[in-house]
């Protein structure tokens, strides 16, 4: 696997697991719920689909945003919750996720 593919892959990794504590803390299931599911599979779409790829910024800090603003809303409602959460239970990753915020995005 490349570097980039690696890259891509953790950003995937962070989302489904951020997507996860948000819906166990909220929704209380196992597994993700019907809506959580269908975010998820959005972001990872986002993902597939960034013209930034390995250069991406962290979404949040994206000047493109190419979210649908309902998706957007929801996503920014998991990272709000799961943000804290992920410092604790993936403190390699959270801090990782923070780096890629420094990203200067670059279209590939
Ligand atoms: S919001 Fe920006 S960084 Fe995130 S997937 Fe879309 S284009 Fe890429």
């Amino acid at each position: 696997m490349t570097k980039s593919q690696k890259r891509m892959q953790r950003e995937r990794d962070t989302v489904r697991l951020m997507i996860g504590i948000f819906c166990r803390g909220r929704h209380g299931g196992r597994t993700l719920c019907a809506s959580c599911a269908q975010l998820a599979g959005y972001a990872m779409q986002r993902i597939d689909r960034c013209p930034f790829q390995a250069a991406k910024p962290t979404c949040a800090k994206c000047a493109v945003h190419c979210y649908r603003p309902a998706m957007r809303e929801a996503v920014r409602e998991v990272m709000r919750y799961a943000g804290p959460r992920m410092a604790l239970r993936h403190p390699i990753l959270a801090f990782l996720h923070l780096l890629d915020g420094f990203v200067k995005p670059r279209k590939n």
